[in-house]
């Protein structure tokens, strides 16, 4: 701009501002945050200047340049051609994969070590990578009984097993919500009662209509006041990966005071089922680096799988759930708010 003789005065960079809280209208001036970056760029603009005519020769070129695989495949971000110059040493069983691999894959690779099985038994591994790279020698599960059974003595019955599903919109939808706040729209809840008894299945879906028109009843309100039908005084309260359960309850004790005491002591009695897979108390090789229960579940119990559910992911949920709640839903709304699991 400045050769075509238009030097730009100020530079900013505008973007949402995370502590934005929504009350009423958007007032867009505290919706979003302008931030001075003038120096940085000023002092990153020589750069552009001494590399310029390089990256004009770089686009000219017919042949591949020939450029080895690092870190900076995957920083600032992973590269659209990493499947390509990666090839095999993205598969399971290799040190790519090892589990919260971090600095080690590169001490290993930089080695000559691409096959986790390969690794030397000198090599310092935690836990859960020394799981893993025995289950690639041997394929053999590793089980530890007492970590496992001090995990279930902590387990009172009745338990009930419990998941949100939450829709996080990047421009608040309810009065006192952030921008990107999960808010929970949805949960599902087994209850067993006892050692031997079948579990009950207990749910909840908001109207998605209640967003729009809280003023009739807030969804958020209307979670709580089901959850305080659903769930009984005692008990333990399972989930995985429940810190994300805890935070969202939290955020709704935070925002209905009135409510407090009882969400925080559903916080207080929620035990993580994670723990079990992350600690590698249990792991069997088809988990690999992962204790996702999208790779724990159909490694456990080949049965259950995500895949036969017509709404089978978070990410799909959250997106159908909010198409409802801004008018662009396409469907059936009742049909897909019933939808379990396609025959
Ligand atoms: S994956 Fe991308 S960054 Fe890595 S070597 Fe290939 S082209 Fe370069």
């Amino acid at each position: 701009m400045a050769h075509a003789g238009h030097t730009p005065k100020r530079f900013s960079l505008l973007h949402i501002n995370k502590l934005f809280v929504k009350n009423g209208a958007i007032n867009l001036n505290d919706f979003f945050t302008l931030t001075d970056i003038t120096d940085l760029v000023i002092q990153k603009q020589p750069w552009v200047t001494e590399h310029i005519e390089e990256l004009k020769q770089t686009l000219q070129i017919r042949i591949e340049p020939i450029q080895a695989i690092g870190r900076h495949c995957n920083n600032p971000f992973v590269c659209d051609f990493k499947t390509y110059c990666w090839g095999n040493l993205l598969d399971k069983d290799k040190v790519f994969n090892l589990s919260y691999g971090k600095d080690k894959i590169w001490r290993l690779y930089n080695d000559g070590i691409l096959n986790l099985a390969d690794i030397p038994d000198d090599f310092e591994l935690s836990h859960r990578q020394s799981c893993q790279v025995n289950g690639q020698r041997t394929g053999a599960a590793h089980i530890d009984s007492p970590s496992i059974n001090q995990f279930l003595n902590k387990a009172v019955y009745p338990l009930y097993f419990f998941d949100f599903e939450t829709v996080n919109s990047v421009v608040p939808v309810l009065d006192g919500t952030s921008p990107f706040q999960q808010i929970g729209f949805q949960y599902s809840l087994h209850i067993v009662s006892n050692i031997n008894e079948e579990p009950l299945h207990k749910e909840f879906l908001a109207r998605a209509e209640y967003f729009t028109n809280p003023q009739v009843l807030n969804p958020r309100q209307a979670m709580i006041n089901q959850m305080k039908i659903d769930f009984g005084t005692t008990g333990s309260i399972v989930s995985y990966n429940a810190s994300f359960e805890k935070g969202v309850i939290e955020k709704l004790a935070i925002d209905f005071p009135d409510d407090k005491l009882f969400l925080r002591d559903l916080n207080n009695r929620m035990i993580d089922l994670l723990d079990v897979f992350r600690n590698a108390w249990y792991y069997v090789p088809q988990f690999g680096k992962s204790a996702s229960i999208k790779d724990v579940l159909p490694a456990l119990v080949p049965n259950l799988s995500y895949k036969t559910l017509a709404i089978n992911n978070g990410d799909l949920a959250n997106k159908t759930y909010m198409s409802m709640i801004d008018g662009t839903f396409k469907g059936d709304v009742h049909e897909t708010r019933n939808m379990r699991k396609e025959e």
